[in-house]
């Protein structure tokens, strides 16, 4: 069967042929065909942060399916790298006020919020309110009440949501998946590890009101997320408590460390940490009834590796998460489909995180539904 795209294909040969003789037809051709391509979505960024111009930017060019066409930025210092950089014209600036003109800019598809985690909310709605999909920066919120407002206000729009959780895409996080799934060494009994960064007294990362919470909502939630992800479960129960602190001026409003313990279906119990005072762990243990495997380092953004118990490595080539995890976004809003990261998957992680704290506060387990 011939699809209307083939025939327009044979169409845009044939004529080009004909029309301009042997000599320029195969460059002619290929222009003809470019043109004749599937469309990259268009990604703008809300937030020129660090991982926006070490990571996210960058990454943007090496996808298939997406390209960079917007800036929301606050800081005007900015505007002349970004454009030069990325060629990016004047209609493709905006700022926190102005971002709801994105609605009358068809360049734009999909709006990448990479601002404090406090204000993700605020920037998804202005999103989803200029009618663009939305893929939002971990931790999606800092509260139950305000992911749920960015999941309806996306649905209002008829438009997809996810949540930058790039590990998922990694190969050797899919393999402990796979390994776990399959149940290569048997069913599972333990999850064990952290990841943690020291920061400075500067960031917004020490502020709650913009950080909701310190080094479980910023770096602990990609152990908790090892957890879910390698298990395939939910947890049932949580016990945490937090780390003693250090430097009360810098953790004044958010903890140093966290420690926390979850109970999952079937017995599997996990331990986890993560602090902000000495950084250092980046890891995840998974034992199972008849071996073990993990990774170390796990979270970096290109170099996970790891071991088995069997003597196999875990080393599968990386590849750029962030290219995979937004080539990925813009092939579910090409085949309407929902992300595997979802906005539900980051509501479930903030509810957990919020359960984590009022264990700590409390002294106490907190039951999950
Ligand atoms: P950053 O401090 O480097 O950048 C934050 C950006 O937000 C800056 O451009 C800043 O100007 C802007 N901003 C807007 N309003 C602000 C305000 N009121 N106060 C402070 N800054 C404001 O932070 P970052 O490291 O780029 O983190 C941004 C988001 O990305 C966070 O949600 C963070 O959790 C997430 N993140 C994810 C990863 C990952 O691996 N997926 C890594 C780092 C950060």
């Amino acid at each position: 069967m011939i699809t209307t795209k083939q025939s327009r294909r044979t169409f845009v040969r044939r004529a080009t042929v004909s029309a301009l003789g042997f000599p320029f037809v195969s460059s002619l051709t290929s222009a003809a065909l470019a043109a004749d391509e599937p469309r990259k979505l268009g990604f703008a960024l809300v937030g020129l942060g660090g991982l926006s111009t070490g990571q996210i930017a960058p990454a943007l060019l090496k996808t298939q399916h997406c390209r960079l066409v917007g800036i929301v930025t606050g800081t005007p210092s900015k505007i002349p790298v970004w454009k030069e950089r990325y060629h990016l014209a004047d209609k493709d600036v905006y700022n926190y006020e102005t971002m709801g003109q994105m609605a009358n800019n068809p360049d734009i598809d999909v709006v990448y919020v990479v601002t404090p985690n406090a204000l993700h909310a605020e920037h998804c709605l202005k999103a989803a309110q200029a009618g663009k999909h939305v893929l939002c920066e971990k931790p999606m919120e800092t509260s139950v009440e305000k992911c749920e407002q960015i999941i309806s206000a996306v649905k209002k729009a008829g438009k997809k949501l996810a949540v930058g959780y790039r590990c998922q895409f990694d190969p050797n996080h899919l393999e402990c998946r796979r390994l776990a799934q399959e149940k290569v060494f048997g069913d599972l009994k333990m999850i064990e590890g952290g990841f943690s960064r020291t920061i400075s007294a500067t960031e917004w990362r020490v502020k709650k009101v913009l950080a909701g919470g310190g080094p479980l909502m910023d770096v602990g939630i990609y152990a908790l997320q090892t957890c879910r992800f390698v298990s395939g479960a939910e947890p049932i129960e949580v016990s945490a408590k937090y780390g003693p602190v250090n430097d009360p001026v810098k953790f004044a409003e958010v903890e140093a460390s966290v420690s926390w313990e979850m109970t999952f279906p079937g017995g599997l119990k996990t331990t986890c940490r993560t602090n902000y005072d000495k950084g250092g762990e980046n890891n995840f243990q998974v034992t199972a009834e008849k071996g073990a495997f993990g990774l170390n380092p796990a979270y970096n953004y290109n170099s996970s590796r790891g071991t088995r118990s069997d003597g196999q490595a875990i080393n599968l080539p990386g590849v750029n998460q962030f290219t995979a995890e937004m080539d990925d976004f813009a092939q579910c809003i090409k085949n309407n489909q929902t992300s595997k990261v979802s906005g539900e998957e980051g509501l479930r992680d903030v509810r957990i995180m919020l359960a984590i704290y009022e264990s700590a506060r409390t002294g106490k387990p907190v039951k999950l539904a």
